[in-house]
C-alpha cells in the first residue's frame, strides 16, 4: 500500500472502523514506514487527548468568586501551602 492510502486510511484505523484484512496491511505499512507510524501515532495521541479532556472548562466567573471568598491575609506570589 501506498503512504498516501494509508494516511487515507489512518482516522479510520484509529475508529477501529476496518476490517482484519485492511488493519493487517495498515500495520503492515505502519512497521516499515517510519513516516506514517509518525503520523499514526500523532494521530493517536490527538485521540486521547480530546478523550481526556474536561467535559467543560471552569468557567472565568466561577473563579472570580472563588478568589473572592478566599480570605486575603496571602502574601502576593504565594509560596505553596
Ligand atoms: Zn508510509
Amino acid at each position: 500500500m501506498r503512504c498516501r492510502k494509508i494516511l487515507e486510511l489512518l482516522p479510520k484505523f484509529i475508529e477501529n472502523d476496518f476490517s482484519t484484512e485492511e488493519a493487517a496491511s495498515v500495520w503492515a505499512h505502519l512497521g516499515e514506514c517510519d513516516a506514517c507510524r509518525g503520523e499514526y501515532e500523532s494521530m493517536t495521541r490527538l485521540v486521547e487527548t480530546l478523550e481526556n479532556l474536561p467535559p467543560m472548562a471552569v468557567p472565568a466567573s466561577f473563579k472570580e468568586a472563588v478568589m473572592r471568598a478566599l480570605p486575603p491575609k496571602k502574601p502576593a506570589g504565594g509560596g505553596g501551602a
